[in-house]
Order: structure tokens, then sequence, then C-alpha cells
């Protein structure tokens, strides 16, 4: 008989929780701080919970050793995690971009399934019970809670990051293997809006564009990326300016906005010649007319120098030409991104070299092992997130065997 102490019933400690609990073996206890389990994946996905991609592969995983992620990915693929699902009794649709959501359309049923077959595998669910320390003393593994202290054959430590403090994000798994002499690296928000220096952003407030978007230091191209990007008071949001955050908080930068993507320069220009012919009477502000969001048409008039109030039939070819090449390289210095508070992920974590890529075991103290956000890894915008936290919980949960 073997006792499994699973720190966190997050998305990854509850697949840990269900794996090491297929074996009749091991009983199992699930710790979870809050007072319910997997609290954060109701928010996930806007409360539908995309929670998986089908194109998941290396390339949409980041840290600094990111191709210790392999073996867990390839050990349980989408795939194998939609089937894992439907076992559990949940069906799943796939949506644009391979990402996959629940047929329900809810986070709900997703908790529900695993809340379910955690209760008919016999795990131990304790609720609002944090552990607070984990000790490794002769060999033995000990957790301890303000309730009771817990020996332990095995430790699964899944106590995701320090994103989404409202939702549970604590730093308590960095603190708990550091304790056991393990390594964090920096911390970072990622999949977080980004923070910009001009007034543009302000009167944008929910605007939202499809763009091209480009991130820049200096000459140099960091990162770029196209998709659904949204105005705040403060900078970017949505899916086109998360897929950048993680570059932005680390590198910083200036972000180049294509704002009419599917448009070339010259159509552009063409198109608002267009426009000039069909309204010459109308101010200067509508030129975007039909093109831009009518906030966001205003805003690229006025940073281009064109004066708003004067009438369009007045814009020389000049004129029109440097309309276009602002709408088409519109520029944002990046100030720096939301708060760990806002953001999805957590960039950076616990060192992954300092676990066996197979098993997720840790290297420095045998038996305990570490699943999900908590390791040096993080995922794209789209399902990747969800997909690392059921594969790495998944193979921890197999306890090395
Ligand atoms: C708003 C939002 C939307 C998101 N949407 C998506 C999405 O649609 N698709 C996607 O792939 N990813 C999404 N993510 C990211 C995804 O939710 C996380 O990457 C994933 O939940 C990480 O799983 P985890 O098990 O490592 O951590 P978590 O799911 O955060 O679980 C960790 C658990 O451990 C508990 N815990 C912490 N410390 C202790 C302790 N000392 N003792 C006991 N329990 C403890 C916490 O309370 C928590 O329940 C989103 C994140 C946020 C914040």
């Amino acid at each position: 008989m073997k006792t499994v102490v699973v720190i966190g019933g997050g998305a990854s400690g509850m697949a840990a929780a269900l794996t090491a609990a297929e074996k009749k073996e091991n009983t199992v206890i699930l710790l979870e701080r809050q007072s319910r389990v997997g609290r954060k994946l109701l928010a996930t996905g806007n409360g539908r919970c995309n929670l998986t991609n089908t194109g998941a592969a290396i390339k949409n995983y980041h840290g600094e050793s990111v191709s210790f992620a392999q073996k867990a990915l390839d050990a349980f693929s989408p795939a194998e995690a939609i089937s894992w699902f439907r076992a559990l009794g949940l069906v799943t649709v796939e949506q644009y971009g391979g990402r996959v959501f629940p047929l329900s359309d809810s986070a709900g049923s997703v908790l529900d399934v695993l809340r379910f077959a955690l209760d008919a595998a016999g795990v131990d669910v304790r609720p609002g019970e944090p552990a607070t320390r984990l000790l490794s003393r002769g060999g033995r593994l000990s957790v301890v809670t303000e309730k009771a202290s817990y020996r332990a054959d095995a430790v699964i430590v899944a106590c995701g990051g320090k994103a989404g403090g409202k939702l549970g994000g604590v730093t308590d798994g960095y603190e708990l293997l550091t304790s056991l002499g393990h390594h964090c690296t920096p911390l970072y928000p990622a999949l977080v809006p980004i923070k910009t220096d001009t007034d543009y952003p302000r009167s944008l407030k929910g605007v939202r564009a499809e763009a091209a978007l480009k991130l820049f230091r200096g000459d140099e191209l960091l990162k770029e990326t196209r998709g659904e990007l949204q105005f705040t008071e403060k900078g970017v949001s949505g899916p086109a300016a998360f897929d950048l955050s993680r570059e932005a908080a680390v590198k910083g930068g200036e972000l180049v906005l294509d704002l009419l993507p599917c448009l070339s320069e010259e159509e552009t220009i063409s198109m608002l010649r267009r426009r000039q012919k069909l309204s010459p009477e109308l101010e200067n502000g509508s030129v975007f007319a039909g093109l831009l969001h009518s906030r966001l048409g205003m805003v690229v008039v006025r940073a281009s120098g064109v004066r708003p109030s004067d009438n369009i039939g007045g814009l020389s070819g000049r004129d029109l030409a440097v309309l276009a090449q602002t709408a088409k390289a519109f520029r944002l210095r990046v100030m720096g991104t939301d708060s760990f508070d806002n953001a999805q992920v957590t960039a950076g974590g616990i060192r992954t070299e300092e676990f066996n890529p197979d098993t997720l075991e840790s290297r420095l103290v045998p038996g305990v092992f570490a699943c999900g956000e908590v390791l040096d890894l993080d995922g794209d915008c789209g399902g990747y997130n969800l997909q690392w936290a059921w594969a790495s919980g998944r193979l921890a949960g197999r306890l090395g065997i």
C-alpha cells in the first residue's frame, strides 16, 4: 500500500491524482488550498475552457529547457487528452485553430467530470487544506498542513503558478520545492495584457481589431503574430497581444501594428482614394470608414499628422500614402505588462533540469514529483497550457512506473 499526497487540486493535480488512483494499491490524498478544487479551471477560456489544442507541439511551449516537455507531451497527446475526457464522460468539439472546448461550452462540465471521477476513484479530496511544509527526512517524506501531517511514499507538487492571483495563483509550489533544495527561475506574467505608453489606447478602450502585430527591440524582430486585438485603458489585450506578452514582459520593445493586414499598402491607398471619390465632403476623420472601427480610424488619422477636420476631397496623394502607412505600421512603445493577477500563466518556475523528464520525479529528492505550471514551462494561448497540465499530471501520477 502506497500513500500518495498530491498538493494542489487544479488541472494538473486532478489529472495526477486520478492517474495515481488507477493503481488500486495506492491511497491518494489530494490537498487543495481553496474551498473547492478546480477554481481556476472554471475561469479558463472565458468560462468555456479551451482544454487542449489538436496542433499542440513543442514549438508552442517556452522555458529555459523546453525540450524537457517532449516526453510528457508525447506520452499524452491532445488526441489522448480528448479520448481520456471522453472516457470520463465529456464530449468535446474542435473549433478555430485546433482549439478544443467542451460541447456544453461550459468549463463547469470539465470540472464536473473530473470531480465525479475523483469521487469514483476514491481519492481523498481535502479542500481548504493548504500544504504548508514538505519535508524529506532520512528518506521519508511528509506533508504538513494546519490540520495534519501526512507521511507519504510519494508527493506530487501541483500547486500551479503565480498567475491569476484572484483565482488562486500563489507562490506556494515554488516555496515548497525550493525548501527541498530546488531552484526557481525568474518569474514573469505571460498571456497578459501589454501596457503601452501612448494616450491612444485610452481613447480606444474596448475597440477590437483583427491585426498583425510585430514586437521589435531596436531593429530586431522579437516575435510576430496575427489575430484579435483589443484596446484597453492601459494598452492592448486579446489573443494577439497575449501571444507577444511573454517577450514583451521579458524584453520590452516596441509594438508595430498592421491594422489592415488583409490589404497591401497599395490596396489601402486605393480604398482611401475610393472613399475620397465617394465622399469628398466628409471630414478626414472618416477617411477609414468601411475599413476600421470609427474610433480607431480617427486615431490613425491623428497619428498620421493629417488634420481630422479638413475635407477628404483636399487630401493629396502623399497624404493618402502617409495615412495608409500609419494604418499598416501603427507604433506603440511597450511599458511592461499587466500584473500576475491579470495574467493567464506564469513564465518561469522550478528549474526543469532538476527533474527527470521521463517521470517528472525530482533528481534531488526521490519520491517527489512536480507537474503543471509550477515547473518552468508555459505555453502559447489556445489550449496549450491545459494540455501541458493534463500531460504532465498524467506522467507524474504514474509515479515513475
Ligand atoms: C483567466 C484564465 C484563463 C485561462 N484560460 C486557459 C484556457 O482556456 N486554456 C488553457 O490551456 N489554459 C488557460 N489558462 C491557463 C491554465 O488555467 C493553467 O495553465 C493551468 O490551470 C495550470 O494548471 P496547474 O494544475 O499547474 O495549476 P492550477 O490549475 O492553478 O492549480 C493549482 C492548484 O493548487 C492549489 N494550491 C496552491 N498552493 C497550494 C497549497 N500550498 N496546498 C494545496 N493546494 C495548493 C491552488 O489553489 C490551485 O487550485 C487560463 C488561466 C487563467 C488565469
